[in-house]
């Protein structure tokens, strides 16, 4: 007999991760696909993080870390926080786990339970809502269009407060937009959320290195929420680290003893020694980041050059991240031969499967008339991915 629970019928897989994988799986027959579907740095880990983990390992970092990981590496974090973000924690306020995928999932595991409703702008990062589920809370969804560049106003996150809200989740820079939130858009929900004091704040900043408008802004530097917002972010994007699995939430207290708990009873803490390279990343030289976002900048404008003129294609220029999310909506509806394209998820499957591109359609983001496309690969793949994308479009009537 199989019968999984009923919380695991009703969670859907990653869309991101299954469309990466089935580029993968066309790869491994021989056929040359582009993947412009996961979103992960191409770059290598840098050398001195990736020396500081080998001397881990000869040091015999073998052993189980503490639960919310090394206190060197929860101190190179807080004063990370300091340095960069101008925001006070103290060690204990630090929980490290294994990727920020996990911190988002420890703290709506730790806050949300049924009947909270947990408020989601969308598009969103396609996890969100499956861990809202998870957590058995209650989604609601604010919309936000490409009119608004794909961010919530004040009056929006007023309008979706009710007595039972428990958390709202922003991400900025945004996957899957490029969008970035500016300091004066993030007072004003700070603003709403001053006369709410019961809503917990999850800031998702994972992709607060790749910002091409300026400083990084968090929500958790307005006085009237900094004592409930949880800071989330890692390694994976500002390093190039994503298989190292190192992620970290800075919360109130309350919230960093529950995560704490949580992962004591379900992970433990994480990799030994991707922590001690994870010490490396935050207190060594800071160069390769900025190496990586001049590379993710340059590679940004040649998506958008490439794709400007592409008919029925509409988008907003992305701020920060590594995606350009187009809506595709002019393509519904039209067909190539017997194959008929009806949304944007059938669109994906028509450009991975004559194309040879890999994307991943909005609906998994709450956006089903859009697309997205990660540039985080190199300018001759993007060249000629754009290439066979604009040719295939073209071949729809
Ligand atoms: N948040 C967002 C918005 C992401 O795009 C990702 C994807 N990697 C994560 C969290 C998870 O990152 P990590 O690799 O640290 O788990
Ligand atoms: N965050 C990346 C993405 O959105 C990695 C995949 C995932 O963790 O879902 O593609």
């Amino acid at each position: 007999m199989t019968q999984v629970s009923e919380r695991l019928a009703s969670l859907s897989p990653s869309e991101t991760l299954a469309m990466s994988q089935k580029s993968n799986e066309l790869k491994a027959q021989g056929i040359d696909v582009i993947n412009l579907s996961v979103g992960e740095p191409d770059f290598f880990t840098p050398n001195h993080i990736k020396e500081a983990a080998k001397k881990a390992i000869d040091s015999n970092f073998s052993f189980y870390s503490p639960v919310p990981g090394y206190m060197d590496l929860r101190k190179a974090i807080a004063d990370k926080l300091k340095r960069e973000n101008d925001l006070e924690y103290t060690t204990d306020q630090i929980i490290v786990s294994g990727g920020a995928k996990q911190s988002v999932c420890n703290a709506l595991l730790s806050i949300v339970g049924p009947g909270d409703e947990v408020i989601v702008p969308a598009p969103y990062w396609v996890s969100y809502v499956e861990m809202v589920k998870l957590a058995e809370g209650t989604n609601v969804i604010i919309e936000a269009g490409i009119e608004q560049d794909f961010k919530i106003t004040p009056a929006q996150l007023e309008k979706a407060v009710t007595p039972k809200t428990k958390a709202l989740i922003l991400c900025s820079p945004s996957n899957p937009t490029g969008s970035v939130y500016s300091k004066e858009e993030l007072e004003g929900l700070a603003g709403v959320l001053a006369k709410h004091p019961n809503i917990i704040v999850l800031s998702d900043e994972i992709y607060e290195h790749i910002n091409y408008i300026g400083k990084h802004e968090s929500i958790a530097q307005f006085d009237a929420v900094k004592d409930r917002v949880v800071v989330i972010n890692g390694v994976s994007k500002a390093y190039a680290m994503t298989g190292w699995r190192i992620g970290f939430i800075a919360a109130p207290l309350w919230i960093a003893k529950a995560c704490n708990k949580l992962q004591g009873q379900y992970t433990s803490g994480p990799c030994s020694i991707a922590q001690k390279a994870s010490v490396a990343a935050f207190n060594g030289p800071q160069e390769c980041v900025d190496e990586m976002r001049t590379a993710f900048l340059r590679r940004r404008d040649l998506v958008i050059k490439l794709c400007r003129d592409i008919p029925g294609i509409r988008f907003s220029v992305p701020q920060g991240a590594f995606y350009l999310f187009p809506e595709v909506d002019a393509y519904f509806g039209k067909s190539a031969g017997a194959r008929k394209i009806e949304n944007a998820s059938d669109l994906a499957m028509y450009l991975l499967e004559t194309a040879h591109v890999a994307t991943v359609g909005g609906a998994a983001f709450g956006a089903p008339k859009c697309l997205r496309l990660s540039y985080a690969t190199s300018d001759e793949n993007l060249t000629e991915a754009i290439a066979r994308i604009r040719q295939a479009l073209a071949a729809l009537e």
